[in-house]
């Protein structure tokens, strides 16, 4: 029996460090990785990672009406983040907060969090999504 290994599992690492690409020429961070500048087109790059920056909720969209497999997990909510230190955009589930609760220009961090579980073969896909940032509430 053969078994095919499915592209998240080949690009797993570089999805859960949030790899993304710096251009040397114009200082922008572009995610997800490119060869090219995604902004100037420049090949003079390099690979950054974002799994370490906190970043601001721009803008997200709840879906009710969940794919299959995600049923468990609704609503499921997308955000558009920008990562406080690159200043990158990257687009996100988020986790562990409520529709009513998202505010934009909230911080938040980002978690690996468990996406899907494919059936019978048991195969976990994880990945990365954001949740807010807790903060001391003062007294
Ligand atoms: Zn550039």
């Amino acid at each position: 029996m053969r078994i095919s290994i499915p592209p998240t599992w080949r690009t797993r690492v570089d999805r859960y460090r949030l790899k993304a690409t710096r251009c040397r020429d114009c200082g922008r961070t572009g995610y997800p990785p490119s060869e090219l500048c995604r902004f100037c087109g420049s090949r003079n790059t390099e690979t950054v990672e974002l799994i370490d920056e906190r970043a601001k909720l721009i803008t997200w969209t709840v879906i009710y009406n969940a794919m299959d497999g995600f049923e468990e997990r609704r609503p499921v909510i997308i955000g558009i983040l920008e990562t406080l230190h690159h200043k990158t955009r990257i687009l996100a589930p988020l986790t562990d907060v409520l529709p009513e609760e998202l505010r934009s220009g909230m911080e938040m961090e980002p978690v690996l969090r468990r996406i899907t579980e494919e059936g019978e073969s048991g195969l976990i896909n994880y990945g990365i999504a954001y949740r807010p940032v807790l903060k001391k509430v003062e007294q």
